[in-house]
């Protein structure tokens, strides 16, 4: 695609890689085939492709964003599937980023969504505020069919709709500790506990450290360690979005120079994406750009590092038909599609895989608390597919999408590493029966 940048525009390091970006676009729209927006809406404003124009124009001409710009970047789930499909390499990802920290720099949005957006931002990534929060949703629950009938309060009915109706405890496991490896040490891993999902669903967390460690793997939870910043980033809010890389680029370093690391163990695939990009986020700050490049080189799926393991043979294999949800950032973000499944198989399940597996479920962060209606669709979509797989339960790797399938579905939905820690040798993961 052809751009007309001036040179002083190009002179600002962020106009320069989005031009380097829409210059390889050319304009073919295999992309918007395997566009959840584009499959759902059928407009070419909700296509990469016509979300690429958009943001051309918008910076070519250096203006602020405007409304339908807002409109059509805000409907994009950053699913990433068009990088998947595209033949030219364009690296949409970096694009959109950009995009939306435009928006967030020039656009004023409508005051009740400034005000969800502050709160999302303010209070996701705290575990002890979301903890909180959820607590309080309980109040606010009778409310959600009232907000519901109001446009803007869409997301606020969506948020109390989502919030379970009992908050689990706080584990152990999220506060920072070295867990022994039981036997030969044969590895020093440290392990991203999270916000959001250290608080939702616990137990993914605890699975990881009990199979980690009964492999022989020394697993750090690093002291200042937090919130991985994609919640804030996928806002546009540029500023929290590093900061947060920056505070986890300095706990990790802390624990590679103490003890050495051999990965960073992350467990929500939402948060690995963005964490194998802080290379590509801090490379602008001599003083972190070649600790954050080391950190990202290190971050590893948890399935992706339990691949690279000598496993033993698992001490039971329970044999139930497992339906495998690829979440967008696991299978677009990361390119992880094999080891998952690979993994399942060798501990014994019958694993399915659901149609239409390239689409999201509706999940992506804020998304289905942004964009209620759009993911609300998408989820009917993928339910009704995983559902025709005739299997027992679903299986995934990021927690977005267990609570967003698991809303949908009355078939269990467990993190792939619970069912990994059953197999070798943990608890029976909870709400899933046995054959
Ligand atoms: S990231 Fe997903 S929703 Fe956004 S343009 Fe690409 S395919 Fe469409
Ligand atoms: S598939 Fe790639 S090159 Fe083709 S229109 Fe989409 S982004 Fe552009």
């Amino acid at each position: 695609m052809q751009t007309t940048f001036s040179l002083a525009q190009l002179a600002d390091p962020h106009v320069a890689e989005a031009e380097k970006i829409l210059r390889k676009c050319v304009h073919c729209g295999f992309c918007t085939a395997t566009c959840p927006t584009y499959v759902t809406l059928g407009n070419e404003l909700d296509s990469p492709r016509g979300r690429i124009y958009l943001i051309k124009d918008m910076l070519e001409n250096g203006r602020p964003a405007d409304a339908e710009i807002v409109t059509h970047i805000d409907r994009c789930l950053s699913c990433l599937a068009c990088m998947t499909t595209c033949p030219s390499g364009v690296h949409y990802m970096h694009l959109v980023d950009h995009a939306r920290a435009h928006i967030e720099e020039t656009y004023r949005r409508p005051i009740i969504d400034r005000a969800i957006r502050s709160v999302l931002a303010q209070v996701l990534p705290y575990p002890a505020r979301f903890r909180a929060a959820l607590k309080l949703a309980a109040l606010g629950r009778p409310f959600a069919p009232l907000f519901a009938k109001v446009k803007a309060l869409k997301p606020l009915a969506a948020m109390l709709a989502m919030a379970p109706r009992a908050v689990p405890a706080a584990s152990a496991v999220s506060t920072p500790a070295t867990h022994v490896a039981t036997g030969v040490k044969r590895g020093r891993v440290a392990l991203l506990t999270g916000c959001a999902q250290s608080v939702l669903d616990p137990a993914i967390n605890e699975a990881t450290v009990r199979l980690l460690t009964r492999l022989g793997v020394e697993v750090v939870v690093a002291e200042g360690e937090a919130c991985c910043g994609a919640l804030v980033h996928h806002m546009g809010r540029e500023e929290a979005a590093l900061a947060a890389a920056r505070t986890n680029v300095d706990a990790w370093t802390r624990e590679i120079e103490r003890g050495g690391l051999d990965a960073v163990i992350i467990t929500a695939s939402g948060c690995g994406t963005t964490i194998k990009d802080y290379g590509f986020m801090l490379r602008l700050d001599p003083a972190y750009a070649g600790k954050a490049a080391r950190v990202s080189a290190l971050a590893k799926d948890v399935t992706e590092y339990l691949a690279s393991v000598d496993l033993p043979e698992p001490s039971l294999k329970p044999g139930l038909a497992v339906a495998y949800h690829s979440a967008c950032s696991m299978q677009h973000g990361q390119k992880i599609t094999r080891q998952p499944k690979d993994l399942l198989k060798r501990a014994g399940f019958d694993v399915r895989e659901p149609k239409e597996g390239h689409l999201c479920c509706g999940s992506a962060g804020t998304y289905n608390i942004l964009q209620p209606d759009i993911a609300g669709k998408l989820r009917t979509r993928k339910v009704a597919n995983i559902e025709a797989t005739g299997a027992a339960l679903v299986a995934t790797g990021n927690i977005g999408c267990m609570t967003q399938i698991g809303g949908g579905t009355a078939m269990p939905v467990v993190h792939t590493v619970e069912l990994l820690d059953w197999a070798w040798g943990g608890p029976r993961p909870e709400g899933v029966g046995d054959r």
